[in-house]
């Protein structure tokens, strides 16, 4: 093996959708690789023309408390999209854990029926020494699975915290997964949740107070005020994923939101803001890494001299460094 990689063949392999070129193209983004940057650029300026050019891919997040069922659910809908004939791309993120590639993918079990179909795509995927994080390396990831024609693309949030709600901002549509019971209504509300969701599903909806998790969903999205004329109301389903039961209304309402972003213009401006929020990542990344150059021995050692021995102000010292890092 030669250690260059021939980044237009890459892109010419994941445009035939060749598993191994999109597997290798995902760990480049992954890992930060020092190709990345020229197989990005590959990307942008659409490479080797291919039936995925320009083809712009319905990016589906799916999010919720861990055990809520969206792995379950994630499989339900890859065999629905499949049997509308469609090619379809998962990505499971982990914010949460410097552990990546197969590792994670070997204890979703659920996904292991559709492992051998050779038109599903499915990678986990970290952060591991990704340069501006899992913010920037989950677009860069999108944006191979379209490559490969991928349509739609499932995003699924795997662990816990804040950052379901960062990687909501990633799709195109949001949506949010509880499962009946004491106060996961509730737990939503505080997590902003409310706020994310363009599509709720109440899984588990063979469990008692389904129609009561519902309901409490129901009035506290009203509590948000009245919708504007031709805004999204987003709808409140129940689904028994384990059985496949609701992941076709599941499947109607994202088809629905899907044309809605298109007609609003919605969709448009939502692609526009996860660009900036990669522009910035990468932007911020970049500056970090030269301040951090300035740091040990370095500009910062002898301006935090001269500040704390009084010979300098402290908002000219930034002053030097803000000059310094950008320049
Ligand atoms: P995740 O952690 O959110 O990805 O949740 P999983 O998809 O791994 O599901 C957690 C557990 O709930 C598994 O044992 C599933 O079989 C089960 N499960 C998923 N959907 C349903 C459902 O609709 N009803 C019931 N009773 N169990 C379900």
């Amino acid at each position: 093996m030669t250690r260059t990689l021939d980044v237009a063949a890459l892109v010419a392999g994941a445009r035939r959708g060749d598993p191994r070129s999109v597997g290798r193209m995902i760990s480049i983004v992954e890992d930060g690789s020092p190709q990345l940057r020229a197989l990005m650029a590959a990307l942008a300026a659409g490479g080797t023309p291919g039936p995925a050019r320009g083809s712009r891919a319905h990016v589906i997040g799916l999010t919720g408390s861990p055990g809520v069922g969206k792995s379950t659910t994630t499989s339900a809908l890859v065999r629905a999209y499949r049997e509308a004939g469609a090619r379809v791309g998962v990505l499971a993120v982990d914010p949460s854990s410097p552990f990546s590639g197969g590792a994670l993918l070997g204890d979703r079990i659920r996904m292991q029926e559709h492992a051998t179909d050779p038109e599903v795509f499915i990678r986990s995927m970290a952060s591991r020494g990704h340069l501006g994080g899992l913010a920037s390396a989950t677009p860069q990831a999108i944006r191979v699975l379209e490559a490969a024609g991928c349509d739609p693309i499932l995003v699924e949030t795997v662990g816990v915290g804040q950052s379901e709600v960062e990687i909501a901002g990633e799709s195109d549509t949001t949506v949010v997964l509880l499962a009946p019971g004491m106060g996961d209504g509730i737990q939503a509300a505080k997590a902003g949740i409310l706020e994310v969701g363009d599509l709720f599903v109440v899984n588990k909806a063979d469990r008692d107070g389904a129609d009561q998790t519902a309901r409490e969903l129901r009035h506290m999205i009203s509590l948000g005020g009245s919708p504007q004329p031709g805004a999204w109301q987003p709808p409140v389903l129940k689904s028994v994923a384990s059985r496949g039961e609701g992941i076709d209304g599941v499947m109607k309402a994202l088809a629905e939101h899907h044309a809605w972003l298109e007609q609003s213009g919605t969709g448009a401006l939502r692609r526009r803001q996860r660009a900036r929020t990669e522009i910035q990542g990468l932007a911020l990344a970049v500056l970090q890494a030269r301040f951090g150059d300035l740091g040990s021995g370095g500009t910062l050692d002898s301006l935090a001299a001269d500040v704390a021995e009084g010979r300098l102000d402290a908002f000219t010292a930034a002053d030097r460094i803000v000059a310094e890092v950008a320049g």
